[in-house]
Order: structure tokens, then sequence, then C-alpha cells
């Protein structure tokens, strides 16, 4: 029948009308910007760097290999690579990125540049209390804009952040045991061809008589 629809939409809107004024969680409209409904844990807006440890710069995971830069749809993001290698926050020499920038006026948050990073270096905040005056340069979003600690991570994403951590740990706990193993086949080949050394009679050596 027509108009059913909007009958039944009618009386949902008053059966929630009725119902706020004796159930709390009727009330879907709340005054912001006092209050505020949390955000969940999928939401999502433009992206950050994330750092490990104290020094936001030092500790940036980024290498600054410009796969994000290549994948981004609508190519807003500009990275310059060092010259040189500084030890990331385990001490690994890595590149970084000495320009990071993202034009938040043109991103349109799909997150491409997150799936992409193959070093769970970008992720997406929910920030968006980001309205500015200016076009231009108050909405290019710079690097050191764009550092956020591995905290922050933590905060506005827990699980998908206890995720990212355990496969970090993982990887380098599997490099750790890689890099062990090596090691003692390399002292194990250099004990084996030590002894053979050893054993094999050399011209000086005095003959039996
Ligand atoms: S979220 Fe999408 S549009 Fe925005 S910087 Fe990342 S890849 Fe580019
Ligand atoms: S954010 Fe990730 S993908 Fe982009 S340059 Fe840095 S390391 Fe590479």
């Amino acid at each position: 029948m027509i108009g059913t629809g909007i009958l039944k939409g009618m009386a949902v809107t008053a059966r929630n009308f009725v119902g706020s004024y004796f159930d709390k969680e009727r009330l879907i409209t709340v005054q912001y910007p006092e209050e505020r409904i949390p955000l969940p844990e999928n939401y999502r807006n433009f992206p950050i760097l994330i750092y490990d440890g104290e020094d936001s710069q030092a500790g940036l995971r980024c290498v600054a290999c410009k796969i994000c830069e290549k994948e981004c749809p609508p190519q807003c993001i500009y990275i310059v690579k060092s010259d040189d290698k500084k030890p990331d926050y385990m001490g690994k020499p890595q590149f970084y990125p000495k320009v990071f920038d993202i034009d938040i006026s043109v991103c349109m948050s799909c997150q491409i540049c997150v799936e992409v990073c193959p070093f769970e270096a970008i992720k997406m905040d929910k920030e968006f209390e980001l309205s500015k005056r200016e076009r231009f340069n108050h909405l290019l979003s710079r690097k050191e804009d764009l550092s956020k600690p591995n905290e922050y991570y933590h905060k506005i994403h827990p699980v998908e952040a206890a995720a990212v951590d355990k496969n970090l740990a993982d990887a380098a706990a599997a490099a750790e045991a890689k890099k062990r193993a090596a090691a003692e086949a390399a002292a194990k080949a250099a004990a084996a061809k030590a002894a053979a050394a050893a054993s094999t009679p050399t011209s000086e050596s005095p003959s039996a008589s």
C-alpha cells in the first residue's frame, strides 16, 4: 500500500520520542561539543605517521619507500627521501622521510596508503575537528604534524594497534631467531673447518719411521 513506509518510519520516530522520556538509551542526539559520542574503533579520517619511543622524528617507522605516495589515488602524498640513513628506534640504519606532506583538502580517507605500507608506519586518525580559514597551506599536514606516538594509536584504535604490535613483535622474534640460527651455523662450519685443518698432515709433520 502506498505510504506504508512513511507510516512505519513515523511509528519508529514516535516510539523513540516517547521512549526517550523513560530510557536514556533512546536519546540519540547529544549536546555537541560539550557532549560527545565515543567514535567506533574503525572510524577513520586522515592519515598519521606512527613513531616508537620518545623521539617523534628518530622513532618514525616510515622508511620513505614511497609506496603509499605511488598508490594514493588522488596523489595527495608528497615524500622526499633522505640522502643518509639514521638508526631507527631499534638501532637499525634506515632511510627516513626528509619531507612527508599530506594535502588533507584532497585526501579522500580511502586508507589505501595504510593497506600498502609494509612497515605499519601510516595509520588513520580519528580527528575530525580540522576546519581552517585558509584553503591552502593550512590544509597541508607536514611530517611534524602527522607524527603521533604508538600510544596515541593504541588510544584511538586499541584492537587494531594491539594486533599490529603483536605482528611486529612476532616479525622481530622471527628475524632474531633466523640471525641466531645463521650465527650458529657459521660457528659450526668454522669449527668443522678448523678440525679438518688440524687433522690433515702437512709436509712439515714428522714422518713415522
Ligand atoms: S587515505 Fe587515500 S587519499 Fe588519503 S592519503 Fe591515504 S591513499 Fe591518499
Ligand atoms: S608510510 Fe609506509 S609506505 Fe609510505 S613511505 Fe613510509 S614506509 Fe613507505
